[in-house]
């Protein structure tokens, strides 16, 4: 008689991938789904880096987190935050452990692909005005065409003041889109590559098309614009030149599937992560070592700029921290508190999508409802510029979540000579500390229409937790 795969011996030697929905109980079910639909409300307050930031320092000042700048000494169990220009932030429970033996961190990004208006965006043309478009990170820019788009943003006059911006979020607000072309005179366009199909100077969007009545003057439609501008946010069109006016999709996030499963919106990457590592932070008391939350910016185009990851802002608020916490800082103690930490890199992957099974390969591409995701590398033809994390740092995330009971899975972003992409992780690890990329697993990546678990985003959390308190 043959034994049955089961139950021979050498099957407990595989690895498999498990399903994280056959491991849920009763509670932590209802758990998840209420979890997700804070998520989803998350996801529609914050569309923009700004309006993520706003919504954690929200979140953390309802729990008790106090401004560091208003610190002097801090002790075991303080909570405390700090913001840069209101687009990246820092937030961190003090442990019981010196600070020298190093800080928990989980580090995710605010900013997510999208149409950003140019300085000068408006021109008329044939009796319509549009706003003219510069994109801002990666994007596919057929999939930003005959959709609604809200703006959302700020416009900051000369003299310091002013003005908030959100266009289309609210019921009967109007809205904007880009017309696409009707397929009937689009031979042409058809035959050219998906992405020349649509030329970046053509991401024009239709805001009017009412003249200034009674007058003869010239570009009447672009003066009818100005003076609506005008009239509801008291704007000139040269203090365009000094606002950031994003246009995001409008619609909010939704449940997808006759199960509920997944969460569909736009932004979870990389949201989901922001969104689980505060939960996650909120969540613990009394850590052991101290745990810290960094939400930075600009990661879409290369974490440039003082509010990115490449910046000082998040060496500088470790410095402060050490500066309360200890009585004989130094540099060199910093230095110490940095290297000796450990973070995740807290990013989303990519789910293996059969409809597009040729660009993953299928034994290391996560899978959504699979559980988080601990990518030992990223990078693009070859690991370039990848954190790669040493296998001891995997061992040890990996003991982390499966003594907490997380699902978690392993995840690689695309086969090997198919492309790639990066996160904040090797910034991290500049300071000397160790790193692992730890995320949710997407489809539609970079889309209008993020495809997320509702079970990962929950594993997301949990993992995330588990992380801190160790
Ligand atoms: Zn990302």
């Amino acid at each position: 008689m043959t034994v049955s795969k089961e139950q021979h011996p050498a099957s407990k030697l595989v690895y498999r991938r498990q399903n994280a929905w056959d491991c849920l109980g009763e509670k932590e079910m209802a758990g998840l789904m209420a979890f997700a639909g804070d998520y989803k409300k998350f996801l529609n307050a914050a569309k923009t880096e700004r309006e993520v930031i706003y919504e954690a320092l929200r979140l953390l000042k309802s729990i008790g987190f106090r401004q560091l700048d208003g610190t002097v000494k801090l002790k075991p169990g303080d909570r405390i935050y700090t913001v840069n220009r209101n687009k990246a932030l820092i937030a961190a429970v003090i442990g019981k452990e010196p600070l020298e033996y190093g800080l928990n961190i989980i580090g995710a990004h605010v900013d997510s692909p999208r149409l950003d208006l140019k300085p000068l965006p408006i021109f008329e043309d044939e009796n319509m005005v549009f706003f003219k478009t510069h994109y801002y990170g990666g994007i596919k820019k057929y999939q930003w065409l005959a959709v609604p788009l809200a703006l959302h943003g700020i416009i900051v006059k000369a003299n310091g003041d002013s003005v908030q911006v959100s266009i289309g979020e609210r019921p009967g607000d109007p809205v904007f889109t880009i017309p696409d072309l009707l397929p009937h005179l689009a031979k042409d366009q058809m035959e050219k590559k998906m992405a020349d199909a649509v030329p970046g100077e053509n991401l024009n969007i239709l805001v009017g098309g009412i003249p200034l009545l009674g007058s003869e003057l010239k570009e009447r439609f672009k003066l009818a614009i100005l003076e609506h501008l005008n009239r509801e946010y008291a704007v000139v069109e040269e203090d365009l030149i000094s606002a950031e006016l994003e246009l995001v999709p409008a619609w909010p996030a939704v449940d997808i599937g006759l199960d509920r499963s997944f969460v569909g919106g736009y932004g979870q990457d990389d949201r989901v992560c922001v969104y689980t590592a505060l939960r996650a932070l909120a969540d613990i008391s009394g850590p052991e070592r101290p745990a810290l939350v960094l939400l930075a910016d600009k990661e879409e185009i290369g974490s440039s700029g003082n509010t990115g990851m490449e910046a000082v802002f998040f060496a500088n608020t470790v410095r402060e921290i050490t500066a309360r916490c200890v009585s004989n800082y130094s540099e060199l103690t910093v230095r110490r508190v940095l290297a000796n930490s450990r973070a995740l890199s807290a990013d989303v992957n990519v789910g293996l999508d059969p409809n597009y099974g040729d660009v993953t390969e299928k034994t290391n591409t996560a899978r959504l409802g699979a559980g988080v995701v601990l990518t030992k590398y990223t990078g693009s033809k070859g690991k370039n510029a990848s954190n790669d994390a040493h296998a001891e740092v995997v061992a040890q995330v990996r003991r982390f979540f499966n003594d907490a009971g997380v699902i978690w899975q392993t995840g690689e972003l695309g086969k090997v000579d198919q492309g790639g992409g990066g996160t904040i992780a090797h910034l991290l690890a500049d300071h000397g500390m160790d790193v692992l990329d730890c995320g949710v697993a997407l489809l539609g990546m970079h889309s209008p229409f993020e495809v997320a678990s509702k079970v990962d985003i929950f594993m997301a959390y949990k993992g995330y937790k588990a992380f801190f308190l160790r």
